[in-house]
């Protein structure tokens, strides 16, 4: 009779809710499992961890324009994607993007958020990737209509410079990546008219060049988040691990 009493008893002592001998039966067992739940939840996450550290952390100016199509693309590629929206947010960061959208909309709101001069010393000195407005915004100068810009890229580039029957079009062409022609889709695109000696010429649509790399910095006049082809976000993602791994001296 008492040993029923004792067992239908509530428990008096909220401590020995934790893996006390003196718990009975079902309540003993919730209680282990959901220690086993909780230690599997830490180790899992110390795996993400470790997986993130092995990742790079690339930052993709999400100010305005086409950034979610970008984080997607260096997800894919290996990379970890942080949107970028205030100058703080560059911190740690391995490197960057700057996709598309409309140059002269993006430049007002880096005035406004005061993010230009600190903007510029991130693309200086890590790897950087433009993508049609984004390689604008690195140009050295910018034509049609004149337009102010970071000036890092060592290149002279046209905006809206394919005219409107096509300033939106898919061409598919041969570039210096292994692996096959390329899709390229080209928005409004802008044209690098000129180039320096110290710029890399990837790929061309026509006589000019639509893919370019000169030491840290990437561009592109075409969009190639909008592709299913991950090949120009992970050549970035390579030359962002190269750069985390070999420590250029600047
Ligand atoms: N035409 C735009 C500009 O001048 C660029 C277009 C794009 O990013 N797709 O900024």
């Amino acid at each position: 009779m008492t040993k029923t009493a004792s067992q239908q008893e509530p428990l008096k002592n909220p401590l020995l809710d934790l893996d006390g001998p003196e718990l009975g039966g079902e309540q003993s067992r919730l209680s282990v499992n959901r220690l086993r739940l909780e230690e599997q939840a830490a180790g899992q996450e110390e795996v993400r961890r470790l997986h993130r550290a092995e990742r790079p952390v690339i930052g993709v100016l999400a100010i305005q324009g086409d950034f979610a199509a970008h984080a997607e693309a260096l997800a894919e590629a290996g990379a970890d994607p942080v949107e970028v929206r205030k100058p703080d947010q560059l911190a740690g960061l391995d490197g960057l993007i700057l996709p598309g959208g409309e140059s002269t909309t993006v430049l007002r709101f880096l005035d406004r958020l005061h993010f230009f001069d600190v903007l510029k010393d991130f693309c200086a000195c890590k790897p950087v990737f433009g993508t049609c407005a984004g390689a604008i915004l690195l140009a050295r100068e910018v034509l049609s209509p004149p337009q102010r810009s970071l000036g890092l890229l060592d290149a002279v580039v046209e905006r809206n410079a394919y005219g409107r029957q096509i300033d939106s079009t898919i061409i598919t062409a041969e570039t210096s990546l292994s692996g096959g022609p390329l899709e390229m889709v080209f928005i409004r695109a802008p044209r690098i008219a000129e180039t320096g000696t110290g710029v890399e010429v990837l790929a061309r649509r026509d006589r000019y060049p639509v893919l370019v790399q000169q030491r840290n910095l990437m561009a592109a006049t075409f969009h190639p988040e909008l592709s299913s082809d991950r090949r120009v976000h992970q050549l970035f993602v390579q030359l962002v691990t190269r750069w985390r791994t070999e420590l250029p001296g600047g």
